[in-house]
């Protein structure tokens, strides 16, 4: 019936829905046949991946030794002649970057918060000598309460071994977040590096925006930012004590940027932030993303705070962590704490309902309800994209692939996919609303790409009759 069927996987498992992209393969929702069970499962097509296998073994080898809240907990691997599959517990809260509104950012309190989290993460990494490489805000996922999630060890590497430390000669990373001496080619130290990243991020989080192409001489942006000139964006946007913070980690010299010791010393990290109007506790609900549009002053406030809500919890349920191995056919590597991975079966309802439970499984606020037929709003949706002289191609019925350049001119590529007939099922308020729509990135930056799927919204929104909310909306 729709892109939603459940597929088959392994013995009482079904893969669900795809949660992203990556270089080898996608990263897709497995639930279990009583719908109590969720897990993520990362597929890399070891055809495409085959001059990749060291990295591949690297990358479940680190993982495999890491275990802290604010890392994706890893519960094991499997490989099979043309597919190796890594599982992971399933963030629920989807993706960082998904919180951040474009040109805006997110309420100073909430930004501090996932900083801080971000901090403590990157933090326990470097205590066991592992360098994460690729921090970026769509290597951030957030679960069920809000709590940060650092994912993606393709990168990541050992920089000290038994007490014994080496300088990183490889370039990695992406080219907006990555640090000044990275670009130099020469080898540099691996902690200083990752806690530039982390900065980005910050500037995005309170800005809504990156500064800067590159950290080179070639860029101006960043040339303004040694010269001391704040009184352009992002940094006008930001605040002092922010501000002053993102002064001592942004220092081009690695040896004088802060580190994590100062910067958990720094006032704004350490200050207790004031919750504006009631809105969002440190570990939110999952109304979060509605409190935080709340914040907001731009068009885009209006659309956010109609998401569709999740609609479910989580509690935790009484499977051992043996089943939840066998049924995976994974040999775990490390104690499974099931109560991560267990959803809620009353929430989910009953089988007649899965369709749509499936969708409130994966939380993203590029999503939106049309009442149209699946094939109307699609080609309502090609013509919008297409009038944006954005490349779109039509893979299946439901499904679109549209290529762009970013404000950057750098590459960006998202897919959209309609969901028929899930509407009718949510409420009666859904009746009018029969098709779900989610926009999702497939590679290049997430700002930019919730920066287009705010003119494709608003663009609909003059041809067609489109909702952000339906389930749970107040
Ligand atoms: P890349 O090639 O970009 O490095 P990758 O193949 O290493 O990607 P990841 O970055 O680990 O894959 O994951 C791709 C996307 O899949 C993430 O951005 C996220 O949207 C989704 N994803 C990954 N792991 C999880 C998880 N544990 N829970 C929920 N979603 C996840």
């Amino acid at each position: 019936m729709t892109g939603i069927t459940p597929v088959p996987f392994v013995e009482g498992w079904s893969f669900a829905q795809t949660l992203g992209e990556g270089t080898y393969g996608e990263v897709k929702l497995a639930i279990n046949a009583q719908m109590t069970e969720a897990v993520a499962v990362k597929i890399i097509e070891l055809k495409k991946a085959k001059h990749s296998y060291d990295s591949i073994r690297k990358e479940v080898a680190i993982h495999k030794m890491l275990n802290h809240e604010n890392v994706i907990k890893f519960f094991g691997t499997r490989k099979e002649t043309d597919h190796q599959y890594i599982f992971l517990a399933y963030a629920s809260g989807g993706e960082l970057f998904d919180r951040i509104e474009p040109d805006i950012g997110m309420p100073q309190n909430q930004a501090q918060n996932f900083f801080r989290q971000l901090i403590e993460g990157v933090s326990y990494l470097h205590s066991l000598g592992i360098t994460h490489r690729d921090i970026k805000p769509e290597n951030l996922l957030l679960d069920e309460n809000d709590v940060l999630k650092i994912v993606d060890f393709g990168f990541a590497t050992i920089f000290r071994h038994k007490g014994r430390e080496r300088k990183i000669d490889k370039w990695c990373g992406t080219p907006p977040y990555v640090s000044p001496e990275v670009l130099l080619q020469k080898p540099y130290s691996a902690e200083p590096a990752d806690i530039w990243s982390c900065a980005i991020v910050l500037v995005a989080m309170l800005a809504g925006e990156l500064p800067w192409d590159e950290p080179s001489l070639d860029c101006d942006e960043y040339c303004s930012w040694l010269q001391h000139k704040i009184q352009y964006s992002p940094w006008k946007k930001i605040g002092t004590l922010p501000l002053a913070l993102l002064r001592k980690i942004l220092d081009e010299n690695p040896a004088k940027r802060a580190t994590v010791q100062s910067i958990r010393k720094d006032r704004w990290f350490k200050e207790q932030l004031r919750q504006k109007r009631r809105l969002s506790s440190p570990v939110s609900s999952p109304y979060s993303k509605r409190k935080v549009a709340a914040y907001s002053v731009s068009e885009s406030e209006e659309m956010s705070l109609s998401q569709p809500e999740p609609g479910i919890a989580f509690t935790t349920s009484n499977v051992s962590d043996e089943s939840v191995g066998n049924l995976l056919h994974v040999t775990l590597s490390q104690p499974v704490h099931a109560e991560n991975m267990l959803l809620s079966t009353q929430l989910l309802g009953t089988p007649a309902d899965s369709q749509t439970a499936l969708q409130r499984l994966v939380k993203r606020m590029t999503r939106f309800w049309s009442n149209k037929s699946s094939h109307d709003t699609m080609t309502a949706i090609s013509d919008v994209l297409q009038k944006l002289e954005h490349t779109v191609k039509k893979v299946t019925a439901t499904e679109l692939t549209v290529t762009t350049k970013d404000r950057r001119r750098r590459k960006l590529i998202f897919k959209v996919f309609v969901y028929p007939g899930v509407g009718e099922l949510v409420t009666s308020q859904a009746k009018d609303y029969q098709t779900l729509v989610d926009v999702r990135l497939s590679k290049g930056d997430g700002l930019e790409m919730k920066r287009c799927y705010d003119n494709l919204f608003k663009r609909l929104n003059m041809d067609l009759m489109i909702r952000k909310s339906v389930v749970g909306a107040a």
